[in-house]
């Protein structure tokens, strides 16, 4: 069932499980909990209601930004369904390597491997409404002879594939199923405003709606799943005052190592005629393949992850003059074009970047934000190596060269935007020295209380989180309903 808060009697509500916030995270994991416990009922709370949020509910997330600069009021969507109602459904697994941590880093990398993820993922393509769950770009070349690059195994090149959801609106799609489930009930405008801690538990949840009457939620379990800033701002408030030199609430980690994906553009590459370095359909379903480091110059440190798409550009003449005689290179107008190339940074964790809380409040009583942003050194450093040994590369195997167009700069950094991922300010890890939660993300120091969100996520890639976090949330589904009902109800 869904309805709104303010229609509701004032009475207190009660529930086996609490998940607050009704995003991708939120709205998969009450469903699977919902549908694998029927003895069981879900608590789902969402802030916003069905439709575009007005001037009040958008000013709840006013928060001060600087020095690097961020859209962060526009970058998260306060309605049911969460961001996805205006994400962009960009899809792919994170590589092997993101869940390594490379020996210079002195952040901590993933608490479990990809084969921890990889049970969850076939069930999160199909919350997202991806058709296929491979990401084989050997068999993408056979069926499309031309798209991509043939690259020797031990090239400092590979290849990599995202897909693409619809993008599905969860708000949308999944309505008439949260209104079905007869155990679930979604309440919207349902604000949470504070938490009632007693010793390692969180006994309620105090929620309102922007007018009107305070109503107190009890539950055994409780899930934030408020996005990775909302989330991180509520586990500050909590904290209040206290110090952080502790372990989960107090956690010096909790609120650093904010991170983002963003894009540079390094410059051109001249390279085969036809190449697929962008997004097309594949019998009918969007693929997009990148060019990407081999994992072992990952490991070996030569580069960070990062990933490179190719835009076509009209006219090839520049870049072949300024390789004098083209026929006598063999790079022919006709054969050979030169591509814009789009390279996404993987943005190495930083202890600096972080958000903390201010003093002004929002309507709803709780400290607004504010995040400074910091980008390591070696970040667009690393991709612009990269982009160089992909030109060495193509020469070497007489495929094409490349031209920089941009250099490393105080102004290249300062002119980055992000892709509206918020990674990391509640990152989890094995021990409780090095995050704020557990590897099922349960918040170290409480026995219930837990976060789904992707600022869980320690080591980031460049692929897109979504995909992911939703695989996270059916795992959270799965572990919470294996609980006893003695420890729920
Ligand atoms: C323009 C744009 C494009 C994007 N494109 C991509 C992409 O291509 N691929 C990709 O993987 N990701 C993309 N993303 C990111 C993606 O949208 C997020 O990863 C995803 O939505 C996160 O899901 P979530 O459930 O954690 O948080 P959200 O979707 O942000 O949902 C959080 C929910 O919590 C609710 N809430 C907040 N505060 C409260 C409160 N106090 N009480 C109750 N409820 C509350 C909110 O209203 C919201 O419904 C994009 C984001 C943007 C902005």
């Amino acid at each position: 069932m869904i309805d709104d808060i303010a229609r509701l009697p004032t009475a207190d509500l009660a529930a086996d499980v609490c998940v607050v916030g009704a995003g991708p995270a939120g709205i998969t994991l009450a469903l699977e909990l919902a549908r694998r416990r029927p003895d069981w009922r879900v608590l789902l709370l969402e802030g916003g209601g069905r439709s575009t949020p007005d001037e009040r509910e958008l000013e709840l997330y006013r928060a001060e930004v600087g020095p690097q600069r961020y859209a962060i009021e526009a970058s998260r969507r306060r309605m049911l369904g969460g961001t996805s109602g205006h994400w962009g459904g960009w899809c792919k697994p994170f590589d092997a390597t993101d869940f390594e941590v490379p020996s210079a880093w002195s952040t901590p990398g993933w608490p479990f491997g990809p084969e921890t993820i990889a049970p969850y993922l076939d069930a999160a393509h199909r919350w997202l409404e991806i058709p296929a769950t491979d990401y084989d770009v050997a068999a993408l070349s056979q069926r499309h002879p031309g798209a991509c690059l043939a690259l020797p195994d031990d090239a400092a090149v590979a290849q990599r594939l995202f897909r693409f959801s619809p993008p599905t609106r969860f708000g949308t799609r999944y309505e008439d199923d949260l209104h079905r489930q007869s155990n679930l009930t979604c309440l919207l405008h349902a604000n949470l405003v504070a938490l009632r801690r007693e010793g390692d538990r969180i006994v309620s949840a105090t929620v309102k709606p922007l007018d009107g009457a305070t109503r107190t939620v009890r539950a055994t379990q409780f899930v934030l799943a408020l996005g990775g800033l909302e989330t991180t701002r509520h586990l500050l408030n909590l904290r209040g005052a206290g110090s952080d030199d502790g372990v989960g609430l107090h956690s010096p980690h909790l609120g650093r190592g904010f991170a983002d994906h963003y894009g540079v553009r390094p410059g051109l590459l001249l390279a085969p005629a036809g190449l697929r370095y962008g997004r097309f359909g594949d019998d009918g379903v969007p693929v997009m393949p990148v060019l990407a480091p081999h994992a072992d110059r990952i490991r070996d440190g030569s580069f960070q992850n990062v990933c490179m798409m190719l835009d076509p550009q009209p006219k090839p003449e520049p870049l072949l003059a300024r390789y004098g005689g083209q026929r006598a290179l063999g790079f022919s107008p006709g054969e050979y074009w030169h591509y814009a190339v789009q390279a996404i940074v993987e943005p190495r964790p930083h202890e600096d970047s972080r958000v903390t809380l201010v003093d002004e409040r929002c309507a709803l009583g709780l400290r607004r934000l504010r995040l400074d942003w910091h980008l390591h050194e070696s970040d667009i450093a690393s991709a612009l190596a990269f982009f160089d040994e992909t030109g060495r590369t193509l020469a070497r195997l007489g495929l094409g060269r490349s031209r920089r167009t941009v250099q490393d700069s105080p102004a290249l950094r300062a002119g980055v935007l992000g892709a509206n991922h918020h990674l990391g300010t509640v990152r989890f890890a094995r021990d409780e020295r090095d995050g704020v939660a557990d590897p099922h993300g349960r918040i170290f120091d409480l026995s219930n209380l837990h976060v789904a969100s992707s600022a869980l996520f320690p080591r980031h890639g460049y692929s897109n989180p979504t995909l992911t976090l939703v695989a996270l949330s059916v795992r959270m589904a799965e572990r919470l309903a294996g609980q006893t009902a003695g420890e729920t109800a």
